[in-house]
């Protein structure tokens, strides 16, 4: 007899919202454990970088080792989403085909709230967008699928195993943005 096993998700817990990831995940009924080394990083399915400061969790990146282990997973199809900084993470990592502009909504209006369209697994979702300090996605390749826009700005992007948006579901109680990420895990297996 086969048993059916959940999936396990990590986030990166290196700086930023992770708890509130912790938390949106667990409300899907997921299963989550917090990556900080390699070796925690082999047991997930799936991964999470939060937002925060791509600056500071860059540097962590390093100094915990991990830049080859995540883009080696990347490489095995691995799904990984970026909020808003993991946004800026992916591109850095040279793993999303995209050219982002950080802190690119200037100092004044470095937070706001949207009512966003995202194209979810076909569907026409209405999701609050929460921008803090968000970067924007200037140019995306020709493999990257455009989920959402908050007017001309791309805000939600898929390339593969890949997911970003420039702003942060995990600040809310709508938790259709993480079933998407979990749907793309159930896909990858
Ligand atoms: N401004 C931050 C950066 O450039 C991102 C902000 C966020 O993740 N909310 O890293």
């Amino acid at each position: 007899m086969t048993r059916k096993v959940s999936p396990i998700i990590g986030v990166l817990d290196l700086q930023g919202d992770v708890i509130e990831h912790v938390r949106s995940l667990e409300e899907c009924g997921a299963q989550v454990i917090r990556v900080k080394t390699a070796s925690d990083l082999k047991k997930v399915d799936g991964l999470i970088i939060p937002g925060g400061e791509s600056t500071t969790i860059w540097r962590l990146l390093k100094w915990y080792k991990l830049i080859k282990p995540i883009c080696e997973c990347s490489k095995k199809g691995m799904p990984i989403y970026g909020t808003c900084a993991g946004t800026i993470l992916l591109e850095r990592l040279g793993l999303m085909d995209i050219e982002v502009e950080r802190n690119a909504y200037g100092r004044q209006l470095d937070s706001f709230e949207a009512e966003i369209k995202a194209q979810l697994n076909g569907k026409s979702s209405s999701v609050l967008g929460v921008f803090i300090r968000a970067p924007k996605i200037k140019t995306i390749g020709k493999n990257v699928e455009l989920l959402a826009q908050f007017g001309s700005d791309k805000v939600m992007i898929r390339e593969n195993n890949l997911l970003a948006t420039t702003f942060h579901p995990e600040l809310t109680d709508d938790l259709s943005i993480h079933r998407y990420f979990l749907s793309m895990i159930h896909e990858s297996k």
